[in-house]
């Protein structure tokens, strides 16, 4: 459980630990209501940023989530923002970019626990996300299994 109160200190920490080049930047986060998506973010063309900010928007059903998977969503949609920067792209939409390169650069972020936990949370309640979607469970897991390998070593 997350309390939307919280929502704003978890960011903070968030791009402090993780997102090191998001530090300073406005982004606001948002809780939902209704159908539709469960969460997404809106770009800004790059040159504009810094002038608009960026927002933010996740369902409220989202509060249901552990801290573990709340962050591996909340990570999800910092990455689409920390590519855009990478880029300097002209995108006003996340949805331009691949949900496969996003998820991997949070894997090699070090957030990859943290997108599994929010995959299997997701697939267990809502329409499973396909391939297109992003990095599949499975595709995540056996990434995660790779790494604790090589940590025995
Ligand atoms: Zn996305």
């Amino acid at each position: 459980m997350i309390l939307s109160n919280d929502i704003e200190s978890i960011t903070d920490k968030l791009i402090r630990d993780y997102y090191p080049e998001l530090k300073g930047i406005v982004i606001r986060v948002k809780l939902k209501k209704g159908k539709g998506f469960f969460m997404q973010t809106y770009l800004v063309p790059y040159f504009m940023y810094i002038f608009l900010g960026y927002r933010i928007e996740i369902h409220k059903s989202a509060l249901k989530m552990s801290k573990e998977s709340f962050i591996g969503c909340l990570g999800h949609e910092l990455e689409h923002i920390a590519y855009q920067h990478t880029m300097r792209s002209g995108f006003f939409d996340a949805s331009d970019q691949d949900e496969r390169v996003i998820d991997q650069r949070l894997i090699d972020r070090g957030l990859g626990k943290n997108l599994f936990a929010f995959l299997k949370h997701h697939n267990s309640k809502y329409k499973k996300y396909k391939k297109k979607d992003g990095l599949t469970e499975k595709e995540v897991e056996k990434q995660l299994q790779v790494f604790n390998e090589a940590a025995k070593y």
